[in-house]
């Protein structure tokens, strides 16, 4: 088991408990924002100023929102907070990687991970990993965060706000790319998810290419269908893990309502409609499902076209489960491609900070549990 580690326990970025009680202006899209500025007897422009304000300065705080009148500032701030949550730790990993654990106004805490890396091209990227649910319902026997089971739906304003927390950070190097696969289930919690694909995505807000969007599901096939008509450009992945029904419902009891069957052609419909390549997703799991014999399965289930496999190394968790050894998941990849399966290994990152989803809480509350627990700082 990877220790984390020392964490950083900032001070709370609004530690005023009248503040925090307020609803959070981030969850408002540019007609509600209208509305509430018509109210306060603003001109219309206003509302696009505060929008900008929020979702492309990220100034995080009313007091930074200098192109604004100090009396619109200060009724503002009377009714809306300007962030959707305070940060309770922040772990750094020694390859960059920082993961945080946010707590929100209700108290439940959630995951957010930064990612850097260099693309093929040597441009500089920074991959925030967001969470769209406090917890998870769906299960799945090999993933920290479905031990939790389900706290609640995630806003949309909480969900991009994990993004604008770290280009708060360091306006110099902001997020570039956003995966949709920290806590919970993006499609279980479909309006929100799409809401926050639309902001990140606004020429009045980062405006990040859809492109370098991806959002992760455990393969909700109605809301894979839906999402497939939203006219977006994002890319889909599908957590797939195993090449049969019997093996990928013991995993994943998703798959008992939504199996094979219904799922791929639900993936394959989305890539041939959107034009966008399908990545599934396969955590390789030692002796459980990365034989040679599952990788022909898997070749013999997947389209060619359109299809990219990324397989992942197990992050270790509570689970009895291990990470299959390098050598043999090499294997396993080249005879994916041998078949014409185009497949990757995808690079662990942040293993020193427990970067799988749901692990970082998991550390914290154990860590809480035990007062001085072993490579971690309290405050
Ligand atoms: N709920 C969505 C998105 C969040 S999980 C989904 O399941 O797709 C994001 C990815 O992390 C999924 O592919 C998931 O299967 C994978 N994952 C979960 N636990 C993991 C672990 N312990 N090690 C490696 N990957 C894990
Ligand atoms: Fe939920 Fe995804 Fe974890 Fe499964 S892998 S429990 S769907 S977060």
């Amino acid at each position: 088991m990877n220790r984390p580690l020392p964490i950083i326990r900032p001070a709370a970025l609004s530690a005023d408990p009248a503040e925090s009680a307020l609803p959070c202006a981030l969850d408002l899209d540019q007609a509600a924002l209208e509305a509430v500025l018509a109210e306060l007897r603003e001109p219309p422009y206003r509302a696009r100023q505060v929008f900008r304000s929020l979702h492309q300065r990220l100034v995080g705080s009313w007091d930074a929102c200098t192109d604004l009148p100090a009396r619109l500032r200060m009724a503002l701030a009377k009714r809306y907070r300007a962030v959707s949550g305070d940060l309770v730790v922040q772990a750094l990993s020694k390859d960059g990687t920082r993961k945080r654990l946010l707590r929100l106004q209700d108290g439940q805490e959630i995951e957010t991970v930064a990612i850097p890396a260099t693309s093929p091209e040597g441009a500089t990227r920074l991959s925030v990993c967001v969470s769209t649910q406090a917890g998870c319902a769906m299960a799945c026997t090999f993933c920290a965060t479905g031990r939790m089971g389900l706290a609640r739906n995630l806003t949309a304003g909480e969900i991009v706000d994990q993004v604008y927390g770290f280009g708060r950070d360091d306006p110099d190097h902001r997020p570039t790319h956003v995966v949709f696969m920290g806590m919970g289930e993006p499609l279980a919690n479909y309006a929100a998810t799409v809401a926050a694909v639309r902001l990140l995505s606004s020429p009045e807000g980062m405006h990040l290419s859809q492109r370098r969007l991806t959002v992760s599901t455990s393969g909700l096939v109605p809301q894979i269908r839906r999402l497939a008509s939203e006219k977006l450009e994002i890319t889909l992945a599908i957590s797939l893990h195993a090449p049969t029904d019997a093996l990928r419902a013991e995993l994943m009891p998703i798959n008992q309502r939504f199996p094979l069957k219904e799922l791929i052609p639900a993936a394959a419909d989305y890539a041939r409609k959107t034009g966008r390549r399908v990545s599934y997703e396969y955590v390789l799991l030692n002796g459980v499902n990365d034989s040679l014999t599952q990788a022909d399965a898997l070749i013999r289930l997947l389209p060619r076209q359109l299809s990219h496999v990324n397989l992942i190394p197990y992050n270790a968790t509570d689970a009895e489960y291990s990470a299959t050894p390098p050598a043999r998941a090499r294997e396993f990849r080249d005879t994916l491609t041998a078949a014409n399966l185009s497949a990757t290994i995808r690079a662990s990152r942040g293993r020193d900070i427990a970067a799988a989803c749901g692990q970082l809480k998991a550390e914290n509350r154990r860590g809480r549990a035990d007062a001085s627990p072993e490579g971690s700082t309290p405050t």
